[in-house]
């Protein structure tokens, strides 16, 4: 891919931001979180997004995924317009569409690892929800911790498994939001390797937020934001995508 071509309108524009503003009310008067901000990226990119802390980032993100509804502007992610949906449809085309790993997991706490990664495809309506589960958790390096619960895992192995429930529906959109913040350096590491070549396996676009300019640098393009704008867009190393791991 042509990485200067990214962002222009294409069939292969998976996401389209257009002069997307975000305010919140609150006691102090309104919140200029974000502050008009246009970005387009394409199908099977691979993109950093890097800011100081409060500059954004997350709520960028949570509108990616439809969590988070703008005040102003248009959202079209993976074939919608989000601004168009309702709730119920939003949650429908996010189970279809998006992945998503956070920064502390979000494992559910009282199911197994392979009950947290079969959970979404059962909700979408998988017959065989728990093969894909097992195949998820293999993919990850955890077939062997299928039966453990998020408390018996360490912080890595639970990053593992939130990773494998994001991408064992196979989305199209795989949204990271500092994965790696809870982590050591070599742990966070494999993580985004991992990470990376799950992207590349499934052809999902992938966008990473993350203090770790390094990490960021490994995508495509790296997005930085402050204050709610988007400051620069600069190349990242472009590296050849890692060969999918089978
Ligand atoms: P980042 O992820 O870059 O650290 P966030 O997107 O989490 O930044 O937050 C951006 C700004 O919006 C911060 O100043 C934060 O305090 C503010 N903010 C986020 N969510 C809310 C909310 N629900 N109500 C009020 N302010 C919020
Ligand atoms: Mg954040």
């Amino acid at each position: 891919m042509d990485p200067f071509k990214a962002g222009s309108a294409g069939v292969d524009t998976i996401i389209g931001l257009t002069g997307v503003k975000l305010t919140l009310q609150s006691t102090a008067g309104p919140v200029n979180i974000l502050r008009g901000i246009d970005l387009g990226i394409e199908a099977g990119e691979r993109v950093g997004i890097v800011g100081p802390s409060g500059s954004g980032k997350s709520t960028l993100l949570a509108v990616l995924a439809g969590l988070e509804r703008v005040s102003e502007g248009e959202v079209r992610v993976a074939g919608a317009d989000l601004n168009a949906l309702n709730e119920d449809q939003l949650a429908l085309w996010r189970r279809a569409n998006v992945g998503i790993v956070f920064q502390s997991f979000h494992l559910i706490p009282t199911m197994t690892a392979l009950e947290n990664v079969a959970v979404p495809l059962e909700l979408a309506g998988a017959p065989d929800a728990i093969e894909r589960a097992r195949a998820a958790l293999r993919q990850v390096g955890l077939d062997h911790r299928e039966t453990h619960y998020p408390a018996q895992l360490s912080g890595g192995e639970q990053q593992r498994v939130a990773l494998a429930r994001a991408v064992a529906p196979r989305p199209a959109l795989l949204l990271a939001d500092e994965p790696t913040g809870n982590l050591d350096g070599a742990t966070g590491h494999a993580i985004i390797e991992l990470m990376f070549g799950e992207a590349a396996r499934l052809n999902s676009t992938l966008v990473l937020i993350t203090h770790d300019d390094q990490l960021a640098s490994l995508c495509d393009r790296v997005v930085h934001i402050e204050d709610g704008r988007i400051r620069s867009v600069t190349q990242g190393t472009a590296r050849a995508r890692p060969k999918a791991a089978e």
